[in-house]
């Protein structure tokens, strides 16, 4: 965004040794006006937002798209409403080889399919915010959809509020890097002997809860993972291995939200049947007065169902806590360098991972409950770790 606002056009990019971009001064070109530091969001105060956010359960009832969004498709039902009102929507797509995304315009419903689903790593934005004033000064209606800190820098970025402006952002645990993102392709497509063509990085052929990865090739072949077995996404659900290093110090991630709605994976919500877990469930915090009209408006598209925020909270840290800094990760970026990527992986994501605590715990759970224990010789005894009141078992 402080290129777009450049008026000289003296900002560029330049990338670090994990991939990610980074602005750089070209000083032959800049005036000193000071514009770029004025505009950056992190020189400024959060919105004033609604502090207490109407909070909803949510999916979209046409299946084929909730089945190929990342949750339950309220994205898509909110995109069509503005297309069809002849508006244009912003949103993420992959670039032609599918190593990298970026943000670009659409402005049919058909145009709308590239930006559904999920791509977990940092998107390309540069002009997209001269874009997009472009077309609010036409008086256009806009959706923009993107990282709540990519919503920030869209308001600093114009001069003053439009009406016709919507937002839409995501709970977001950062974004990973580009770089990581390509050697993950390029060694798949080593080992599929082909180019990959397409890549659907939250596919529910497993379930909405299975987070799973699938990808096409040019040669036909195909590529399905879930998150227990592919090293891309154990890399950032399991270690947070290649998450920019901004991210772990979010201040975008907090309620009062600066976007009109945001919307996230309702993990952990019980109250619905198997069928819909395995379809993908929204959660949806309504932070303005503008949210909430655009929300009304496309409420025949959804099924939806009103909440309290702590039910969202409880199962979903991405609102409230910044990812945990994973230390091997400066050594992953190392090995990037020399071995594939999986191996990297592999080689950081040791025993020390998160997932150890939660594990032992949950074998424990398990063993507390067994109500008899098989002892060496064969033997069954009660279960010593659970209590028992009278002939009653208390758990
Ligand atoms: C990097 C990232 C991190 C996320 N982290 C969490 C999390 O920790 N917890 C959680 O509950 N949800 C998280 N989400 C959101 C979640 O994956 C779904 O996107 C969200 O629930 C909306 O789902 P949907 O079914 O409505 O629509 P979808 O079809 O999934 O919506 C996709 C929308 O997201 C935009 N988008 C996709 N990728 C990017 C990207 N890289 N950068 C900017 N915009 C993008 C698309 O343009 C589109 O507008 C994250 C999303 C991303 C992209």
């Amino acid at each position: 965004m402080c290129a777009d606002s450049c008026p000289t056009g003296a900002i560029g990019f330049q990338f670090d040794k994990e991939g990610f971009w980074y602005p750089e001064i070209r000083k032959d070109k800049c005036i000193n006006c000071g514009k770029c530091v004025n505009v950056c969001p992190q020189n400024k105060q959060s919105s004033g937002n609604m502090k207490k956010p109407a909070v909803y359960s949510a999916w979209i009832k046409d299946d084929k798209i909730r089945m190929n969004s990342s949750s339950g498709g309220v994205f898509y039902a909110l995109a069509k409403n503005i297309i069809m009102q002849g508006g244009y929507v912003v949103g993420c797509q992959y670039g032609n080889n599918c190593k990298s995304v970026y943000h670009s315009i659409a402005h049919t419903v058909d145009d709308l399919e590239k930006f559904i689903g999920s791509k977990y790593l940092q998107s390309d934005t540069r002009r997209i915010y001269k874009k997009v004033k472009r077309l609010l000064d036409l008086n256009k209606l806009v959706l923009f959809c993107g990282t709540p800190c990519q919503v920030a820098a869209l308001y600093e970025f114009l001069p003053h509020t439009y009406s016709k402006l919507v937002t839409m952002d995501f709970f977001c645990m950062g974004v990973n890097s580009p770089k990581s993102f390509w050697a993950y392709v390029t060694e798949q497509e080593r080992i599929h002997n082909s180019d990959v063509r397409y890549i659907h990085m939250r596919n529910k052929k497993q379930g909405w809860q299975n987070f799973g990865i699938y990808m096409e090739f040019k040669n036909g072949k195909t590529f399905q993972a879930n998150k227990d077995e592919d090293f891309w996404l154990k890399g950032f659900l399991e270690y947070n291995l290649y998450i920019r290093p901004s991210c772990y110090q979010c201040k975008y991630r907090k309620i009062p939200r600066i976007a009109d709605i945001s919307v996230g994976d309702f993990w952990g919500i019980r109250t619905v049947s198997r069928q819909n877990l395995f379809k993908g469930v929204s959660a949806v915090l309504i932070n303005s007065e503008k949210g909430k009209d655009v929300f009304e408006n496309i409420q025949e598209q959804l099924k939806c169902k009103s909440y309290d925020l702590q039910e969202v909270l409880k199962g979903n840290s991405a609102l409230e806590k910044p990812p945990a800094y994973f230390e091997q990760r400066e050594k992953f970026f190392d090995l990037l360098y020399r071995v594939p990527f999986s191996k990297a992986v592999r080689k950081c994501g040791t025993k020390q991972n998160n997932r150890t605590e939660e594990w032992r715990k949950s074998i424990e759970n398990f063993i507390n409950e067994l109500p008899y224990m098989v002892m060496g010789g064969g033997s069954k005894v009660r279960n010593p770790h659970k209590m028992y009141k009278g002939r009653k078992m208390v758990r």
